[in-house]
């Protein structure tokens, strides 16, 4: 008899089904584990491999290592830090004396490259924490050192290549000539443990993939979404800017900004009150009793502003719940007045850290389109389908694919227990209703409930959380929120909070990505230019830009003493979807020649004709507006 196979690695060779060069790693009952991992008759083994979910982490992490060792054989002082796999690659900070640059980059890489082709095996060792500590005493590994004496296990796990070694819980891959497709991709500095009073460490980003397709499809990307920054693009289409004199975190919407905005704003007003929503408006700053009695002070203060006004603190609200609800116990309510639904473009302030500041994706001030329903428990499934409708509807007409995820409780909560489950149990009801696939992030939730989140999708596949629907039994709880049942006693409503586009600020910065700046028509800040050849083309320019504000079209007048192909090209750069333009062909037969954004053009249209297009552009809601 044959002795049966000792590792998954051996089982697999044996196997027909099984290609061995392209498992990643191996799941033992459950539990994530490298490819060499010894197992037993008992063992259920899965393989992991290449094109998993899970497979990416496990090569990512491996990569940092061939990075890592590819620097200790180039600077033999660097000194190791942490070096995780990440959402999109890999990181590693190193103590270095010199400042790396981007051509060092290429010969760090190129490193990498000759590891790997070494094939040197990846070994896991487990041994005693005060060997680990001996052998990085050894290697004059301060920080690694470092994390060992917080580790409280007595037995560590280290990963060795050829001559290199490091810490790590892993799983890695079975040898170094598997990570074959990867690249270095930019430098920045970190602080030891993010914390500015330790040393500052120089982080490299990089990221790996499986294949060469993968690889250069993710890299286009990112030269694409480069292009596409909507920073960049902010000033040019002069929509926004943020700079250090008004401060940090704080967008200033320019003229063409203000317009974008407020279409998007009365866009959200009218499918609001289509839906049953009233609109409230409430103040920017509230009492701080009212946020202690919230459960504001005492979850969310590190992100709260306050002041104070005659002796007396406020608190400047980072989210609107609060005003809605004492609209709401402004009355005493019947449940024939339920559900009660309010809505506010509310403008939110938010304390975050200077890091994580991004454009217009993450700011300090910001205005949701965000509404409160206050409901009965029995109405709360049809109010969360309602809501999902609603969303349906709205990423429509973006154009907009997205997925759903239900965050549970977190660590940081109020309420029971009890609460908490029921309120769940209303969200997996509703999603289950409408037949939707949804992930599930456990302990993601907020402190006052558990939630729907809804990410849309990018032009770059790029994912964007927008849309949350929260389920509330606490506020109401704190607040004493009553209306008179049927039976003529008080009753508990329950509360929704929900946002659709969630910050219209952020979401602004999310179109220009996803459209490289050029707007649908409805959305765009100019929609049509009416740009003259000649000086004796322009009472004909006048008299067509007069008619198209008649039918509320967005159109400005260029009759620049200059050349009609630096007009076009003008518009071209702002992104205006119409360029019209007017020549003595044009004045002769009363018509109009349109040159679309896309380069195409079309001539010979009668104003009449033009204008029935346009409306159905805008009435529509049509993207691809030169078809
Ligand atoms: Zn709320």
């Amino acid at each position: 008899m044959e002795k049966l196979p000792r590792t998954a690695e051996s089982l697999a060779k044996q196997s027909k089904n099984v290609d061995v060069n392209k498992i990643v790693a191996i799941k033992i009952n459950g539990v994530v584990k490298d490819l060499d991992a010894p197992i037993s008759d008992e063992n259920e083994v899965e393989y992991i491999m290449e094109g998993d979910k899970a497979a990416l982490e496990i090569l990512r992490r491996s990569a940092a290592h061939l990075m890592a060792h590819a620097i200790k054989r180039l600077y033999k002082n660097a000194k190791l830090a942490i070096g995780p796999a990440i959402e999109k690659g890999f990181y590693y900070d190193i103590d270095l004396d010199t400042q790396l640059s981007d051509g060092d980059l290429l010969v760090i890489e190129k490193e990498m490259k000759r590891i790997s082709s070494n094939n040197f095996k990846i070994i896991r060792k487990e041994m005693q924490k005060d060997e680990a500590i001996r052998l990085f005493e050894e290697l004059n590994e301060s920080y690694k050192i470092e994390i060992l004496n917080e580790i409280r296990e007595n037995t560590v796990s280290l990963y060795e290549q050829g001559d290199f070694v490091d810490l790590c819980t892993g799983p890695h891959l079975p040898s170094t000539g598997r990570i074959r497709y990867f690249k270095l991709l930019s430098l920045a500095g970190a602080y030891w443990r993010g914390d500015s009073k330790n040393k500052m460490l120089q982080r490299i980003y990089g990221t790996a993939f499986f294949s060469k397709e993968e690889l250069e499809d993710y890299l286009k990307r990112m030269e694409e979404a480069k292009k596409r920054d909507h920073r960049r693009l902010g000033r040019q289409l002069e929509i926004f800017i943020i700079n250090d004199e008004i401060g940090a975190g704080l967008p200033l919407y320019l003229p063409k900004g203000g317009i974008l905005r407020s279409i998007l704003e009365d866009f959200e007003r009218k499918e609001h009150l289509k839906r049953g929503y009233s609109i409230v408006y409430g103040p920017t700053i509230l009492k701080k009793d009212l946020w202690g009695k919230s459960g504001h002070l005492e979850n969310y203060k590190e992100n709260m502003y306050f002041t104070d006004i005659d002796g007396v603190e406020y608190g400047i609200k980072p989210m609107n719940c609060i005003n809605h609800i004492v609209v709401y116990k402004t009355e005493i309510r019947s449940y024939r007045d339920l559900p009660i639904r309010y809505f506010e473009l509310g403008n939110v302030h938010r304390h975050e850290k200077s890091g994580v500041l991004h454009g217009l994706l993450r700011v300090r001030a910001f205005t949701q389109d965000d509404a409160h329903i206050f409901c009965t428990i029995e109405q709360l499934v049809n109010e969360i389908h309602n809501i999902l409708d609603f969303v349906k509807n709205v990423m429509d007409i973006f154009g907009f694919e997205f997925n759903l995820s239900l965050s549970t409780r977190p660590e940081k909560y109020i309420g029971t227990i009890e609460i908490w489950d029921m309120a769940t149990h209303a969200l997996t009801e509703a999603l289950n209703l409408k037949g939707l696939d949804y992930e599930i992030n456990e302990g993601d939730g907020a402190f006052y409930g558990p939630k729907i989140d809804i990410s849309l999708t990018d032009a770059l596949d790029r994912q964007w959380q927008c849309a949350t629907i929260q389920c509330d039994f606490n506020l109401p709880e704190r607040f004493d929120l009553t209306y008179v049942g049927e039976d003529g006693l008080f009753h508990r409503p329950v509360m929704l909070h929900r946002v659709i586009l969630g910050s219209i600020d952020r979401f602004i910065g999310i179109l220009l990505e996803h459209f490289a700046g050029a707007l649908p028509f409805w959305l765009a800040p100019v929609q049509v230019v009416v740009a003259t050849i000649a000086d004796r083309h322009d009472i004909y320019a006048k008299e067509i830009g007069e008619k198209l504000r008649q039918f509320d079209i967005r159109c400005e007048l260029d009759m620049r003493n200059e050349k009609i192909g630096y007009k076009i090209r003008h518009a071209a750069s702002m992104k205006i979807p119409h360029c019209l333009i007017i020549g003595d062909n044009e004045v002769d037969s009363k018509t109009l020649s349109v040159r679309f954004y896309n380069g195409q053009q079309r001539n010979n249209i009668t104003i009449d004709e033009y204008i029935k297009q346009i409306e159905n552009l805008n009435e529509n809601k049509v993207i691809d507006y030169w078809r």
